[in-house]
């Protein structure tokens, strides 16, 4: 019966490039055996000397481990084998380095007296064998190094996505590398953030991160914007770049990002991180979806917790942002097939990556037939972050000392709380009907609160509180107030038994 060997790369060569072939057998030995005949020089690979089965081949059937290929498990139609890849080892240096010198030559061999101080690839003899083994590899080669060098990489960020794409793009010979960053080191940035040290904390990032990636490669040229990327900088800076990789870690600059590459027909490969979880993506690419055809409108503020607020496990960052660098190198030399029109998703706890398809969306407001975003706006308050300075903003307060003389004449006024549980522990306004409603999950419950009645929001001093009326306005309700100074103008006021935190 048919079945299918697949092949690991390094034995494809042996039969003509191929991934995969078909032969017909009844067991695996006698499959193995049938794939060394129709590709005898598959033989050395898979058998001794002897003409045993060599020890150091695993063999997959279906995905699962034989333990023993000579046995006598029976195949059915359409089952697969495999042969289990081996890892490279990486220590072949002494032998690639001799191939690397002698195929230097631009002319043959013996024409050739002296080693040339720049090699006709552009290439210095450092460069040549610090990225040797990149140019064994027909898909870089010569002409992919070169194109690395000339390859201009804006990061925006070099925070946890930035600090293993800023080490790897650098590591891989990219020419120019930008950096959008105007942070310094903090401490906590050390469980992820591998660019610094602790010599660092405290140091702009940007200067920390030029100086590493100099020590690690001084071919490469960092360009520093000690800024914050927004609406009035993005075209000019993003411009100056061909690829842009976002390593933001909040919602207005990942939309800014998009709508100004989508401006500027850039492509930008977008990774995502929160807890365990990670997510990556190219967006931009020509006739690939935009970060807007997936996402078309930010989250409410709070509801999408920040890393600060959620926690990240410190490896996250280096693998989605490997990936990111990966997708970048792989666009720059124009290999492989993107992750454009491709969501990847990765879960850490369960050591899973899922993959979603992803389309453009006829009618997304940036990349769309008829786009509406035909110049860049204002993040901050696209993502509810700040008001409109059209919007009317003001906020209508109650004070602590108001609030109780209210409910002592037996007004009936809502209290919601919009900390977290750990702080309700704490001090609660519970004994006056309080209720605790995070202000990340407020919008889950926007359908339980009554409209008609009047609401007072409240939190530790007042700024939360701010956020969630003005989230309740937007969903329409109108009798709202907001506690001033929080829960803790509640202690200094009315209550001083209460813990303050
Ligand atoms: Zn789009």
């Amino acid at each position: 019966m048919q079945v299918t060997i697949k092949l690991p790369a390094p034995l494809r060569d042996c039969c003509g490039g191929m991934e995969s072939i078909e032969v017909e057998a009844r067991t695996i030995e006698a499959a193995l055996a049938a794939a060394s005949t129709q590709h005898p020089l598959l033989q050395r690979h898979l058998y001794t000397e002897a003409g045993a089965l060599r020890p150091d081949v695993d063999i997959l059937l279906n995905d699962d481990v034989v333990r023993d290929p000579q046995g006598a498990t029976t195949l059915a139609p359409g089952d697969t084998i495999a042969i289990a890849p081996r890892g490279a080892t990486g220590a072949a240096a002494p032998a690639t380095a001799r191939r690397t010198t002698s195929s230097t030559g631009a002319t043959p061999d013996g024409a050739r007296a002296t080693e040339p101080a720049v090699h006709p690839s552009g290439l210095s003899q450092e460069e040549i064998i610090r990225y040797s083994r990149h140019i064994t590899l027909p898909e870089v080669g010569w002409e992919g190094q070169r194109k690395l060098r000339a390859a201009r990489i804006l990061l925006v960020g070099a925070g946890g996505l930035g600090s293993p794409l800023g080490l790897y793009l650098a590591a891989a010979g990219v020419g120019t590398i930008g950096i959008v960053e105007f942070d310094d080191v903090d401490l906590t940035n050390l469980q992820r953030q591998v660019l610094y040290g602790v010599d660092d904390v405290g140091r702009p990032k940007l200067e920390a991160a030029m100086a590493r990636i100099r020590a690690l490669n001084p071919h490469v040229e960092v360009v520093p914007h000690p800024v914050r990327l927004t609406s009035e900088n993005a075209l000019e800076i993003l411009a100056q770049y061909d690829l842009v990789v976002d390593g933001s870690d909040n919602f207005p600059t990942r939309y800014l990002v998009n709508d100004a590459c989508v401006l500027l027909g850039k492509p930008f490969v977008y990774g995502a991180i929160l807890r365990f979880e990670g997510q990556i993506s190219v967006f931009g690419a020509k006739d690939g979806p935009c970060y807007r055809c997936l996402f078309r409108e930010p989250p409410p503020p709070g509801l999408v917790p920040n890393c600060a607020e959620g926690g990240v496990l410190g490896v996250l960052p280096g693998i989605v942002g490997t990936h990111q660098a990966l997708e970048a190198i792989k666009l720059i030399l124009g290999v492989g097939e993107p992750l454009s029109g491709r969501l990847l998703l990765f879960d850490g706890l369960a050591m899973r990556w899922r993959e979603l398809r992803l389309r453009k969306n006829p009618n997304c407001p940036a990349c769309g037939e008829r786009p509406s975003i035909t110049k860049l706006i204002d993040y901050e308050v696209f993502c509810g972050l700040k008001p409109s300075s059209e919007m009317e903003d003001t906020i209508p307060e109650i004070t602590p000392t108001e609030l109780k003389a209210r409910l002592d004449r037996g007004d009936r006024l809502q209290i919601i709380d919009v900390r977290e549980p750990y702080e309700w522990e704490i001090a609660n306004l519970g004994e006056l009907g309080a209720r605790l409603i995070p202000l990340r999950e407020l919008p889950e419950f926007i359908g339980e609160l009554d409209r008609e009645s009047e609401i007072v929001l409240q939190c530790r001093s007042g700024g939360r509180s701010a956020r969630a009326l003005r989230q309740l306005r937007e969903a329409g309700f109108h009798r709202l107030l907001n506690l001033k100074g929080g829960i803790l103008a509640w202690a200094d006021e009315v209550d001083p038994s209460l813990q303050k935190y």
